[in-house]
């Protein structure tokens, strides 16, 4: 597998046969992962930056193989999406996260990710409302994470879906912002309460030589102007909070305040007071 030409075909292409085959090892287990209860979702709180206390936890949903262990999200949201079973994975997760959030010690939010493909599907907004209702939930607790990507859609559709969650009493946050094809006519109809700042742009944030630091104070001073919260993601250091902070956001969400952890743990972090 190393050295001339051939060698290195042969390397790719069995690296290749390898990414096909998992895939297809995936495929297959993804179909069954709901039945056999692989699934769960971990919760990492969203912390305000004047304070430090906790106002959220967003929910990241877990898929541990039985022989593979965890499998990354980022990987098999994608596969469900081709697969078709987004819908019916998505809609669990949203139930549960409701389920979860109604347990806990205090009245904080929970933010749920929401894939696009399940986001423009008909019958959206009647999943949330059913989710609502089955959890008794309020809904001024439920926030709906979205990407740029709902936008690639019918306009006229995905407004109309905005309006009605909006109507439900729903917040909904612009996830990842910054990394897609960002266009900010996305910002100038559509009702978000919180812009998500990817982390990204906080990576190598404190380093004079690039740009990401001047980056963010503008998407904050936008949001400001729009009445929109800022979160800060994927803060892992000190340098990194000194740096947010001053940049302005509202709050900040990373492994400097936590990873992600079990709904048990969230809830025993938030009885001891741990989590304020
Ligand atoms: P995301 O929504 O942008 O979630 C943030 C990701 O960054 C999470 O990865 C989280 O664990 C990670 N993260 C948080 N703080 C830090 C930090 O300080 N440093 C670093 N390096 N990473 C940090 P995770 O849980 O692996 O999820 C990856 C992506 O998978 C999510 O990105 C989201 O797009 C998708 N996803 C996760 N759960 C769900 C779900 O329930 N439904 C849907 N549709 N997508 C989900
Ligand atoms: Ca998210
Ligand atoms: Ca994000
Ligand atoms: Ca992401």
């Amino acid at each position: 597998a190393k050295g001339g030409g051939r060698g290195q075909y042969r390397f790719y292409s069995s690296d290749l046969e390898e990414g096909a085959k998992l895939r297809r090892l995936l495929e297959e287990d993804l179909r069954d992962a709901l039945d056999r209860d692989e699934l769960s979702m971990y919760y990492q709180p969203i912390v305000k930056s004047d304070t430090y206390n906790v106002a959220a936890f967003e929910s990241l949903i877990r898929w541990e193989h039985p022989e593979r262990g965890f499998v990354s999200p980022e990987e098999f949201i994608a596969v469900a999406e081709d697969l078709g079973i987004i819908n019916q994975i998505g809609e669990w997760a949203l139930r549960k996260a409701c389920m979860q959030a109604v347990e806990w010690p205090v009245d904080l939010r929970v933010a749920i990710n929401v894939s696009a493909t399940q986001f423009v599907q008909d019958g959206f907004v009647d999943q949330v409302k059913s989710a609502l209702q089955a959890s008794k939930l309020k809904p001024e607790r439920l926030e709906l994470e979205i990407t740029e990507s709902v936008f690639i859609g019918d306009a006229a559709q995905t407004q109309k879906t905005f309006l009605e969650l909006k109507e439900l009493g729903v917040r909904l946050a612009l996830d990842d912002f910054g990394t897609g094809y960002s266009s900010l006519s996305y910002l100038q109809h559509a009702p978000f309460d919180k812009i998500k700042i990817d982390q990204s742009f906080v990576r190598g944030a404190t380093d004079p030589d690039n740009n990401n630091a001047a980056i963010m104070s503008a998407i904050v001073g936008l949001a400001d102007a729009l009445g929109m919260e800022t979160v800060c993601e994927g803060v892992e250091t000190k340098d990194e909070l000194k740096l947010v902070t001053a940049r302005g956001a509202t709050h900040i969400q990373g492994y400097l305040f936590s990873r992600p952890i079990p709904h048990e743990e969230a809830i025993e972090s938030l009885s001891k007071g741990d989590l304020k």
